[in-house]
């Protein structure tokens, strides 16, 4: 077998590594995972996707893991041994201080697998990178240095603030076709632009994987997209995954993985996959991927790789990295590259998606002004070397005209390394030229850190290219429209600061009054004198030895960092149906994990559950009045207020003892994988929620943490309880004692006395409803290990 044009690129630029590599540990194990497929195929005994090569060969058990066949897709539980893990500064404190515990008791020196934190998070984006990096240094220096501390202590790779955003990282250094991995981040995904399946999961997932336990998932469907034709002109990878998040919506791709192929494929660079794949998350799949090509081949060279470059050969010779012939699809979508034009998606939700050549008109229609407030390129999802030199192209373009931004334009590159590089090749001198400011290579205005001074409380409309753009998701304002769009259209539109210009068709009018209109950007996909690292001392050094003498300090009066008490099991004396709930409120519409826990001020106290829990549900609608974070508590004791914030509402009920449950809408938790999500709720005593619908990420977060999550088995129920009635579960005992068709009912008590009983269903796997009885998945596997 051949990969697709491998044999044409001998010619492709080999570079040495400059960072350190022990490419053992970035190399996947590509001769024992041919050998599970083997096993696999023998019970299948069908063609598969790549996809499910790569899930099945990362099966515990090859021989028994999918019983004697039958539906898989949808269907069955798979018990995973992924290959690496990686932890973004937020998310990594919660399993950093899980990960002490339940190493201690379980007697662990080290990570099962090779894992990396990555500070990128927590640091502000204000006047530019060296003022921003170390103001952000010294604000969060307790936090900084309590990561370090373990990573030390358990041999985990540690990535100090300035060094980069994960996601870009993991795809410089760690991400290799045919590896199965799991990030404590939504945008995991990314690294699917190398040819894995990497997975955003919460954090107690990454403790599985970090302690050796298998790792469940339910086996995804698998979508695959069918590219034809060529990209031409302004078109790129960014306006595909926007046209595609219009077409599937953010639930479209929930419990499926989007699987790319055809000749389409092969023509995109390596970077410009790992952006289709990053956007995977917003039509919640649970990841994307490609067959091995050139380009990523022609990446890892460029990026120091060439044994991993050299072993992936290897294995797709042997078919390993790409779909069988005749393989099927759960659905096929077509997608013509020739067809796309750049697309603007949003406000508000990703998957608003309007074609730029109907984004004048589209703007008029809804009556906005016709003002751009602000352009911000970069990020995680679209700071490569390609992009770059692709905006860096309409620059030099515009300086030549005499044009500077017409709005603050901020850059974000995704790694020292690419800042170096950019800084080498005279990209950041030329954007820094026409208006630019660069800011830190860290996650800032893409997370709510973006300490803007102008705007506050007033509509204004912003164009970004990253990724995600509920409300407040930028500036911390709600006011704020985001549009997502291509680095290439929000750098043009800058430069007009008008919101219906069109660069491919508009001119702009220059102080000579003749006018000017861009060509369409070039650029190149990878540095022909190869990449330059930076600053390596914010690199770590491959592979750490574990030092078991390390201190991982806690201090007791701290504020940003408290010990974990284990949840109490919800059930005592035999009785395996719920205690009965208190409905705390119904929540209506939209409500994505930025709106159960706000990041932005609020990431300061990751590390501090019961200081971040004070931000639970606070950007939440009440079905019933329609107001922001208000709850009602009708039992309110005399002195107090039937209403106050949904917060303290929660915290009456704990005092107490009441526990509680929430009545949620469609695609409930869609969004960041936000540990906390799930952990607030479950700390103020919430034991069930009751949804139209999950999103997968946070459904699975709630199961970890005890929480169980039921669906409507209809829909209108949703809007036949209110908060202060009372729930009980009728059936969840059956289902814990073994009968897995057991149904589970409601017993729903009203406030005025009336009962009715309503049916539900669940996704609760047998280890999910062991989970749920000791109270949390970390109870359960901690009381395994003991
Ligand atoms: Fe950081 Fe934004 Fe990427 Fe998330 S999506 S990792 S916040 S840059």
């Amino acid at each position: 077998r051949v990969v697709q044009g491998l044999a044409r690129t001998r010619s492709f630029a080999t570079h040495a590594s400059a960072i350190p590599r022990n490419y053992p540990s970035i190399t996947p194990p590509y001769p024992e995972l041919i050998q599970n497929l083997e096993h696999v195929r023998n019970v299948l005994k069908r063609p598969l996707t790549l996809a499910e090569k790569i899930l099945y060969s990362h099966l515990h058990d090859p021989v028994n893991g999918l019983g004697i066949g039958g539906r898989i897709r949808g269907e069955a539980y798979l018990q995973l041994k992924p290959g690496r893990v990686a932890m973004q500064d937020a998310s990594a404190q919660y399993v950093a201080i899980v990960c002490s515990l339940q190493f201690m008791s379980a007697g662990l020196a080290r990570c099962a697998v090779p894992t990396s934190i990555h500070c990128d998070h927590l640091i502000q984006a204000s006047e530019g990178a060296k003022a921003d990096l170390e103001r952000s240094i010294v604000s969060n220096q307790e936090v900084f240095d309590f990561l370090e501390s373990a990573a030390r202590k358990y041999g985990i790779e540690f990535w100090r603030p300035g060094s980069g955003i994960i996601h870009q990282i993991v795809l410089e250094n760690y991400a290799a076709p045919g590896m199965l991995m799991l990030g404590t981040d939504s945008h995991t995904p990314n690294a699917g632009g190398l040819g894995m399946l990497a997975i955003g999961v919460g954090g107690a997932d990454a403790v599985d994987a970090m302690t050796g336990t298998p790792w469940e998932l339910k086996a995804p469907q698998v979508v695959g997209v069918h590219l034809t034709g060529e990209l031409s002109g302004w078109a790129t990878t960014k306006d595909l995954i926007l046209h595609l998040a219009g077409k599937l919506t953010v639930r479209g791709g929930t419990g499926r993985i989007i699987e790319y192929f055809g000749p389409g494929v092969h023509n995109q660079s390596c970077t410009g996959l790992a952006t289709i794949a990053n956007m995977g998350a917003e039509v919640g799949a649970t990841t994307s991927t490609f067959p091995y090509t050139k380009h990523m081949q022609s990446y890892l060279h460029a990026t120091g790789r060439g044994p991993v470059a050299q072993a992936a050969d290897e294995a797709a010779g042997r078919g390993f990295l790409s779909a069988d012939e005749n393989a099927e699809y759960d659905e096929v979508i077509e997608i013509n590259l020739s067809d796309l034009e750049p697309t603007i998606n949003g406000p508000f939700t990703p998957d608003l998606a309007t074609p730029l050549s109907k984004f004048g008109t589209f703007v008029k229609e809804q009556g906005w002004k016709d003002e751009l407030s602000a352009g911000l390129i970069g990020s995680c999802t679209n700071s490569s070397y390609e992009d770059m030199t692709r905006v860096a192209d309409l620059a030099r373009q515009a300086k030549a005209a005499g044009l500077t931004t017409k709005v603050p334009f901020l850059c974000t590159p995704g790694s020292e390394q690419i800042r170096a590089t950019m800084e080498r090749d005279d990209i950041s001198s030329t954007l820094q030229d026409v208006g630019a400011t660069v800011l830190a290579n860290a996650c800032g205005p893409c997370i709510g850190q973006w300490k803007r001074e102008d705007k506050k409380g007033e509509e204004n409309a912003i164009l970004t290219s990253f990724n995600r753009n509920f409300k407040s998701r930028n500036d911390g304002n709600r006011y704020t429209m985001n549009f997502l769009a291509s680095p290439t259209i929000v750098t043009a539109m800058s430069f007009s600061g008008s919101l219906t210009f069109n660069p491919m068709t508009d001119s702009l009018t220059l102080d000579s009054g003749k006018s000017f209109k861009f060509a369409p950007p070039s650029g190149q996909d990878l540095p022909s004198t190869g990449f330059t690292p930076g600053d390596t001392s914010l690199y770590p050094l491959p592979t750490p030895e574990p030092q078991p003498d390390a201190q991982v300090i806690i201090r007791k009066d701290s504020q940003r960092l408290e010990l974990l008490e284990p949840f109490s099991s919800p059930f005592s004396h035999g009785n395996l149906e719920l205690p009965p709930l208190k409905v705390l409120m119904r929540v209506r519409g939209k409500c994505t994990t930025d709106h159960i826990s706000a990041a932005g001020p609020w990431l300061k106290y990751k590390g501090h559950l019961t200081n971040i829990s004070e931000n639970l549900l606070i950007t939440a609608v009440n079905d019933e009045g329609g107001d922001v974070n208000v709850a009602f508590d009708h039992d309110a004791p005399h002195g107090l207020t039937n209403a106050d914030t949904i917060p303290n509402v929660a915290k009456r009920l704990k005092a107490r003892n009441q526990p509680w449950t929430l009545i949620v809408d469609d695609n409930y938790g869609e969004g960041s994988a936000r540990e906390h999500a799930a952990l607030q709720p479950r700390f103020y005593g919430c034991n069930l929620i009751v949804a139209r619908s999950f999103a997968r990420i946070h459904e699975t977060n709630l199961k970890k943490q005890g929480v169980l999550p039921l669906w409507f088995a209809d829909k209108a129920d949703y809007s036949r309880i209110s908060s202060g009635d009372v729930i009980e579960t009728v059936g969840l005992a059956d289902l814990l004692e073994g009968r897995p068709d057991a149904t589970i009912h409601l017993r729903v008590t009203t406030r005025s006395g009336e009962t009715f009983q309503i049916p539900t269903k669940h996704t609760m796997s047998t280890d999910q409803l062991k989970w749920l009885r000791a109270g949390s998945a970390l109870n359960y596997i901690r009381s395994q290990m003991q």
